[in-house]
């Protein structure tokens, strides 16, 4: 950010601008007034940059980490892996359970994407309950979790003993970890939050190190009822002031939002964050627009990410179908990513980012055309398309079929309505056009097939983290 102010662009900003298809001066100007932020630890050698805003294409963010029950190393770098192949656009480690040093440093090692942790989960397991936590060991946790290379971390400094009052109304009171955290340790302690009160020490570790921070929304709504009130708009007052003191240090800075939130509230949330936080990015979680629907809540909240993008928020953090149930296994990452990227490219369309549309007129066209191969290779998720097509018509010759199994030959509109207008001699202009063109598209990278195409090139082959070897299992599409 202090060079963006400077005037100087930086390696990081032109990779960001070739893969937003944007102008570097747009990216610098971006960064230097706080409305677009780029993680980027200096030791975080596996990234391939990419930046947050809402003047880019929206980002979606999944959450991977172990718990005290289930999941260790191998497994975290397997959602790690499906979570980058599915097309996260950063990832946060949010384990809880052992080996978080071992954990934390193998996934800043093999991942081309921004890392995020939330460290008061460590400061919780290392002082063995919330209470015990000290000044000095947060300080420590947040300092060596810089020094590892994490790109970004979440601080709830916005929660202040003076709004616990105000959640004693709600039905489902305080649901976010860190802010339930924060809440015990000032109820106990009788004092105020150790992160806001050391906020200024906190923000000369991350400019030291460029860490962003993402400001935290502890006081989140855990249901529609609990939305939009007193405790989550209070909390919000003192997120803007917190921009504003991590901007003085030279800080880039994300604000976290909610959580539950009804459709029609949705837009006010986001448009109120942007005026009280000065433009920062908003990174949101969600919105679940009900609450009725647990093992189908990727679609409850993509729903309502789909919404807040369209309203301005700038990344969407990814919920599975396993939110309120379980940890997600990789399939239940794979889900929730394909939730939210259809969020994503669906808010940029209707926002009208530059080429949005081209990557959808193209799919379109094949569709139309038959061209299943290319609708394959195009789709979101092409190895699910063509598995789904394969079910019905597996053989070679469906392939170039003018139907499907869902209306059959007989009955396909496409085929009967592209027989009519050949009869009308149309058709004979149609095919003579010239299609969409993706090479020549001004859209960003991220709303082009193939979701995930990162830079994979500084990911190591082989990562050795406390003596353990891992070969993580990559593929040339990675
Ligand atoms: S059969 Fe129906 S679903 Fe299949 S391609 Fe034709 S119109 Fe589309």
């Amino acid at each position: 950010m202090e060079r963006a102010r400077r005037g100087e662009v930086t390696s990081a900003m032109e990779r960001v601008a070739a893969r937003e298809n944007r102008d570097p001066e747009f990216v610098r100007e971006a960064v230097a007034e706080g409305r677009a932020v780029i993680p980027n630890n200096h030791a975080h050698d596996a990234l391939d940059p990419m930046v947050i805003g809402r003047a880019f294409a929206t980002k979606v963010n999944a959450n991977i980490g172990n718990s005290e029950t289930t999941s260790g190393r191998e497994e975290e770098l397997e959602k790690l892996h499906a979570a980058v192949h599915y097309g996260a656009d950063t990832v946060m480690d949010l384990s809880t359970g052992d080996e978080l040093d071992a954990t934390r440093e193998a996934n800043v090692a093999h991942s081309p994407v921004p890392v995020g942790t939330v460290p008061i989960y460590e400061a919780v397991k290392r002082a063995e309950s919330a209470e015990a936590i000290t000044r000095e060991l947060l300080l420590d946790v947040i300092e060596k979790q810089a020094r590892q290379g994490v790109d970004y971390m979440t601080v709830h400094a916005g929660i202040l003993m003076e709004h616990l009052p105000l959640t004693d109304g709600r039905k489902t009171g305080i649901v976010s970890r860190g802010g339930s955290i924060l809440a015990q340790w000032m109820e106990e302690n009788g004092s105020q939050n150790p992160l806001y009160a050391n906020f200024e020490a906190i923000c000369e570790i991350f400019a030291e190190h460029d860490v962003t921070v993402s400001l935290g929304d502890g006081l989140r709504p855990g249901c529609v009822a609990d939305a939009s009130d007193e405790a989550q708009f209070a909390e919000l007052d003192t997120l803007g002031d917190l921009t504003r003191t991590a901007w003085d240090h030279g800080v880039q800075v994300m604000v976290e939002g909610p959580g539950h939130v009804p459709m029609d509230d949705i837009a006010e949330n986001v448009e109120r964050q942007q005026a009280v936080c000065d433009g920062a990015p908003f990174y949101v979680l969600g919105p679940l627009v009900t609450d009725v629907a647990p093992g189908y809540d990727h679609i409850t909240s993509a729903i309502g990410a789909t919404e807040a993008a369209r309203a301005g928020a700038a990344m969407l953090c990814y919920v599975t179908p396993k939110e309120h149930l379980g940890l997600p296994e990789p399939e239940d990452v794979r889900d929730g990513l394909a939730a939210y990227r259809i969020a994503a490219h669906a808010a940029d369309v209707a926002n009208d980012l530059p080429g949005a549309r081209d990557w959808d007129d193209a799919l379109s066209e094949a569709r139309y055309e038959f061209d299943w191969r290319r609708q394959f290779d195009l789709a979101l998720d092409p190895e699910r398309a063509r598995s789904y097509h394969d079910q019905t018509l597996p053989g070679d010759n469906y392939k170039e079929a003018r139907f499907c199994s869902m209306c059959g030959a007989e009955f396909c509109s496409m085929r009967i309505d592209q027989d009519a207008r050949d009869a009308d001699g149309e058709m004979a202009s149609i095919a003579g056009s010239e299609g969409t063109d993706l090479d020549a598209s001004p859209a960003a990278s991220v709303n082009l097939p193939p979701v995930g195409a990162h830079d994979t090139s500084r990911v190591p082959e082989r990562i050795e983290v406390e003596g353990v070897t891992f070969t993580p299992e990559t593929t040339d599409d990675d």
